[in-house]
């Protein structure tokens, strides 16, 4: 990809919507007020967007129902043409949606090119589940009548998205949603609004009916999504982000009895066997855990490491996570760029230093980076108490934390040791060994001998208190449909 000069920073935002995307068309919020979206590696003020309040999240809501009976109406191809038209667009401006993403969330270029790609897959991969929505058909058991089972969209979602993949989060939900025949309000992060206005441009421009797409962006989330979940037109909300707000939402959607999904927090172990290949397993920490600057909620949070390997596993990483050059993600050889805040940094810095209070190791890094910004020095601890927060809180940061283990049973207790189950990774060059994890991790993911496992075309999604509900794969589409029984007597 080439460099993109600061020219072309302000040619992109001058040029980017900030209003609120209601009814097919962008509007100021009622209120008329604004928030600033700030660039995590300098502080600078990149745009202000509109400030939505209760009013217009219902104007919304207005704009969603209004449009629900006719999206739900037209045929599968059609809904299948315009997520392939809306996955087109966003290619040929891969690079101003992978610059967009980079300035407001701080991610480095590539890998914001390569959330693009994988955003784009879940709009290319659902266009094509939109024509393969299926039924059943069969006689009942008594032989006296037919039973048809068919499926409808569920109606007007509630779409809620976090700011470490401003783009993939969006799409993941928005393509499922409006191939199902569902129309949808998304409120993204405010952290991270910028890319979501981006993409409803692009649907916009792809010639989306009014109203299908709703965009409302907020600094007033509770608020805002408390009134929308009360609306009885709403029918689903779908989450993702952290553990306790999306505790919150499930009390809240429990009165109206929505359909809810959740995406929520992860806390994913890696384990390393004695007969693990070593350099493999070091490339794939290296991606488990550095990609998006460690916040992802597949971020490999504890290193379960092989007593006998540990020393060459922790020093080959330690050397490679030395190297590694951070900056602002605008940088082509930036490999780790800032946190998204400094609250961030305060609070990654803060597990660490209990950590180290506690006994841990520092191997590299161990520190906010000096010079401004949110930046965190990549870190390897080593030796860390199995009582310390760091092992059971979700870093989101450039933190890497080992500890040994002896045994078999000794990796699985420490791996499921948490209210978590999203994903896990194992490294085992055993095919005996990798099966067994398979079934002994409590997860809903696992990589075996890979550090990302993420696809458009697998079920992503976890157990225990990493959330309810699959985004992606065959499953995606499901979590906007609800089956409708009809029995045919004859
Ligand atoms: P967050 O829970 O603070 O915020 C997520 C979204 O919810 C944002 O849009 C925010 O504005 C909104 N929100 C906050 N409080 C709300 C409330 N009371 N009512 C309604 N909406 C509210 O999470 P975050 O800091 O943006 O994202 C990081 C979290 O997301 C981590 O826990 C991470 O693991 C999780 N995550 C999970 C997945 C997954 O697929 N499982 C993917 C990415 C991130």
């Amino acid at each position: 990809m080439t460099a993109l000069v600061p020219a072309a920073e302000s040619v992109l935002l001058d040029a980017l919507p900030t209003g609120l995307f209601i009814g097919g068309g962008w509007v100021a919020a009622a209120r008329g007020a604004t928030f600033p979206v700030c660039d995590p590696a300098t502080g600078l003020v990149l745009a202000e967007v509109a400030d939505a309040g209760v009013s217009d999240a219902l104007a919304a809501l207005d704009a969603a129902d209004a449009a629900s009976a006719g999206w739900a109406g037209t045929s599968p191809r059609e809904r299948s043409v315009m997520l392939r038209a809306v996955f087109e667009l966003l290619h040929e401006r891969a690079d101003q949606v992978a610059l967009l993403m980079t300035l407001e969330m701080g991610k480095p270029l590539a890998e914001a090119r390569g959330e693009v790609g994988y955003g784009g897959e879940f709009l290319r991969w659902f266009s094509e589940e939109a024509v393969r929505i299926s039924g059943r058909y069969g006689g009942n058991p008594e032989g006296t009548g037919r039973m048809v089972v068919s499926q409808r969209p569920v109606g007007p979602c509630y779409l809620i998205t976090p700011w470490n993949f401003p783009l993939a989060m969006a799409t993941r939900k928005i393509a499922p949603a409006l191939a199902a025949g569902c129309t949808v309000v998304i409120k993204p992060a405010d952290l991270t609004p910028l890319t979501t206005l981006f993409l409803a441009g692009l649907f916009e421009e792809a010639g989306l009916p009014p109203g299908v797409l709703n965009v409302i962006t907020t600094r007033q989330a509770p608020a805002v999504s408390e009134a929308l979940i009360a609306d009885r037109r709403l029918r689903k909300v779908s989450f993702t982000g952290s553990t306790r707000v999306g505790k919150i939402l499930m009390r809240q959607a429990a009165d109206n009895v929505l359909r809810t999904s959740m995406e929520l927090g992860g806390n994913a172990p890696f384990l390393v066997f004695e007969d693990a290949d070593l350099p493999k397993a070091v490339e794939g920490a290296l991606q488990a855990k550095f990609r998006n600057i460690g916040q992802a909620c597949t971020a490999a949070n504890r290193f379960i490491v092989h007593r006998s390997v540990a020393d060459e596993f922790t020093a080959r990483l330690a050397e490679r996570v030395a190297g590694l050059r951070i900056g602002r993600g605008t940088d082509p050889e930036v490999e780790v760029g800032p946190l998204i805040n400094d609250e961030a940094a305060r609070k990654v810095d803060e597990l660490v230093q209990d950590a180290v209070a506690r006994g841990a190791q520092i191997l590299t890094g161990g520190a906010r980076a000096e010079g401004g910004g949110a930046f965190y020095l990549p870190t390897v601890l080593r030796g860390v108490p199995l009582d310390c927060a760091i092992l059971s809180e979700e870093i989101f940061g450039p933190v890497v934390t080992v500890v040994e283990f002896d045994d078999e049973d000794a990796a699985v207790r420490l791996a499921n040791d948490t209210e978590y189950g999203l994903v896990g990774y194992v490294f085992t060059e055993s095919l005996a060994r990798g099966t067994r994890m398979i079934d002994r991790l409590e997860t809903g993911m696992m990589g075996l001998n890979v550090g990302v496992v993420s696809n458009a075309a697998a079920p992503f999604g976890g157990v225990k208190q990493s959330g309810i509900g699959r985004e992606g794969g065959v499953e995606g589409i499901e979590e906007y449909l609800a089956s409708k029984y009809t029995l045919i007597p004859g």
